[in-house]
């Protein structure tokens, strides 16, 4: 038997699936090959999906904690005492404190829409705190709303027709893979492609090897050329531009020398790459997430994303999730009686550190593993005072805090429908298989809790048919029912017109009227990090092996903890390959072994993310990286981190 599902990841590509089913178990996983982007290929992690969803390391029953936290010690205990716990815990904090006290704390560690949307569904009813989601793109969507209106970009049905591909700060082979296989097409048929990025992982076209953080000060550079050499599209900047000669006055200011100094780009790679703006047409510029998760983050992608309008075409490409579908629905915010308070993420240690959560429920995400300073999220965890309920598929380093951990279906086990924030087809995700022991979905599991809390759990989780129906027919993106998605597998959403700029002037705004109203600078800039005087940044990607802060202890033969170096870099500091060292920065130091390489930029320092500190002595990279939040969204702002680096 084929059953149609789909990869749940925090991943562009969101691949179509068939699982082959023999017997009631799932046997063999094969890319759909009618997906027209995912065209039938899956990236290792997921063709190696049945090792996570059969290890036998997975949570079948819930647990209770019995001695500290942190320890990870608990014993066995049914679900009904789990809801009759939880609800009781949070019932009190609720009394007690008020309802937003209690903080459900997610990310999208499964991205269906009944896992990852509709669980906020309970929280709404119950007033809880709300989770501000700043620990990956925010910045980067709330600059392009002050830039175009909408986060919206370009199709990427459209890269096979672009002369110029350009991924900036994008890790294509290991982040998006179905992307990058596009581009090397369209590089054989002749466009050209640039990585602009402090890492090489692509071994197509051009590398510009940028130094970290300055990505907003290339933007400014080749805006600047463009400008004052006359080559930009005068049409395009008088039916498109909004403020473009303020914008001419700070673009000045960066001058090629100025540029290529910051950058550590040489001029003639500038100037190229601002003739090939020009000159090659259409352009597909694909700006990663990596480039915002700086200080000044939000501004980099403000000032890229204005490169289309001087160049003639209109958009980049970022993350297209604010399209016209009634997600508000789906997490139930009809259920809400007032605005629920805001708890920014990235700041969770602050956050039990001030101590006015006292509940937090975890799910869909890792938040030891994931979040800045690694040291104070454990400290806050480990408070006595915070009852904390953790479910999961695996006992990961979070799991080791809470007071009750629920077991988690995998994506095999439980039905679901998916949207892409890259592509934009809607896929379906069948059951393929029973669940493993005990383990309840994300909605049957917040429905059973809704239930265990007096809610009324039929209004807030409706048969799963009936709620996507509903969302689906109330969703101008949808022309499609859930019977035609079902049968087909995935089908095309509608897209937006790329010259529509909701902004408050109707056309991009260089000068951001949004932005000042929120009191930021109208226009773009761009700042330097103080690195405090420590002589290495540490930036953090993720390897092609691992699925973020997910399932690291099925995957720990294929990903070994540790950072790599520039290998002069790694002379000069009498450094060799193989070697333990130690980082050290304000917040602490670990010592971690070390791979030489010369794809990764002087002065670098990478790190894999999503690697357990419990299976690798206790401490991630993550303790080194400070809770510090830019301006653009209050995003997390991963890469402003600087270390020093020896030999151990
Ligand atoms: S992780 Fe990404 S590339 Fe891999 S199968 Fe899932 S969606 Fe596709």
């Amino acid at each position: 038997m084929i059953i149609k599902n789909t990869c749940p990841r925090d991943c562009y590509d969101t691949c179509s699936i068939l699982t082959t089913v023999e017997d009631g178990k799932a046997v063999k996983l094969q890319g759909n090959p009618k997906h027209p982007i995912t065209q039938g290929l899956l990236c290792w992690k997921i063709k190696n999906a049945l090792k996570f969803v059969y290890s036998p390391e997975r949570l079948l029953y819930p647990l209770k904690r019995v001695g500290p936290k942190g320890r990870g010690k608990f014993q066995r205990i049914s679900w009904d005492s789990a809801y009759e716990e939880i609800a009781g815990r949070f019932r009190k904090i609720i009394d007690k404190s008020g309802p937003e006290s209690v903080l459900p704390f997610h990310y999208f560690g499964h991205m269906g829409l009944l896992t990852a949307h509709a669980s906020q569904r309970i929280f709404n009813a119950l007033g809880a705190g709300k989770c501000l989601p700043t620990v990956c793109s925010l910045a980067g969507r709330t600059a392009l709303k002050y830039v175009y209106g909408s986060y919206w970009g370009i199709d990427p049905e459209e890269m096979p027709n672009a002369k110029l591909i350009i991924f900036w700060g994008l890790n294509g082979p290991w982040s998006n893979l179905h992307g990058y296989n596009v581009a090397r097409e369209a590089v054989k048929r002749g466009a050209k492609f640039y990585l602009i990025d402090p890492v090489k992982t692509a071994n197509l076209g051009k590398h510009l090897s940028i130094r970290p953080n300055t990505d907003g000060a290339l933007a400014l550079g080749l805006a600047n050329y463009l400008i004052s050499n006359d080559l930009y599209d005068k049409e395009s900047v008088r039916r498109y531009a909004h403020g473009f000669e303020q914008f001419v006055e700070v673009a000045k200011g960066f001058t090629l020398g100025r540029v290529a100094e910051i950058t550590r780009l040489p001029r003639e790679d500038i100037v190229q790459l601002a003739h090939d703006l020009i000159e090659l047409k259409p352009n597909f510029i694909h700006i990663g997430f990596g480039v915002q998760k700086h200080l000044y983050g939000g501004e980099a992608v403000r000032a890229i994303a204005l490169l289309p309008v001087l160049v003639g075409s209109l958009r980049v490409h970022y993350s297209n999730t604010d399209r016209d579908v009634n997600l508000d629905f789906v997490q139930g915010a009809q259920f809400s009686g007032r605005p629920r308070k805001l708890y920014n993420m990235a700041l969770l240690g602050k956050i039990l550190e001030e101590g006015s959560v006292k509940g937090l429920f975890v799910f869909n995400t890792n938040p030891v593993i994931n979040l800045p300073n690694q040291d104070l999220v454990k400290k806050g965890l480990s408070r006595e005072d915070v009852f904390m309920v953790v479910h999961d598929l695996f006992l990961n380093d979070t799991c080791d805090y809470a007071d009750i951990v629920l077991p988690a279906t995998s994506f095999l086990e439980s039905f679901d429908a998916h949207m892409c924030y890259y592509h934009n087809y809607m896929s379906i995700n069948e059951r393929a298989i029973m669940p493993m022991g005990e383990a309840r979905p994300n909605y049957r599991m917040f429905k059973g809790l809704a239930e265990a809390m007096g809610l009324n759990a039929e209004e807030l989780y409706p048969q799963e048919e009936a709620l996507l129906e509903e969302f689906m027919a109330g969703s101008a993106a949808i022309d499609f029912s859930l019977e035609d998605l079902r049968r087909e597998g995935f089908l095309k959403m509608a897209v937006k017109p790329q010259d529509r700029f909701p902004t408050p002037s109707g056309k991009v705004e260089f000068y951001s009227r949004l932005a000042e109203k929120d009191g930021l600078p109208p226009l773009p800039g761009y700042c330097e990090d103080d690195s405090g005087g420590y002589p290495f940044q540490l930036i953090t990607a993720n390897e092609m092996h691992i699925t973020r802060s997910q399932f690291h202890n099925v995957w720990k033969d294929e990903v070994e903890a540790g950072v790599l170096l520039n290998e002069n870099d790694a002379m000069v500091k009498g450094i060799n390959g193989g070697d333990r060292v130690r980082l050290r920065n304000g917040l602490g130091e670990i010592v971690m072994s070390v791979k030489l390489s010369s794809n990764v930029s002087p002065g670098v320092v990478l790190a894999y993310g999503g690697i357990w500190a419990k299976l690798t002595g206790g401490k991630g990279v993550n303790a080194l990286i400070p809770d510090h939040v830019q301006a653009f969204g209050g995003n997390a702002a991963y890469n402003s981190t600087y270390v020093d680096i020896e030999r151990f």
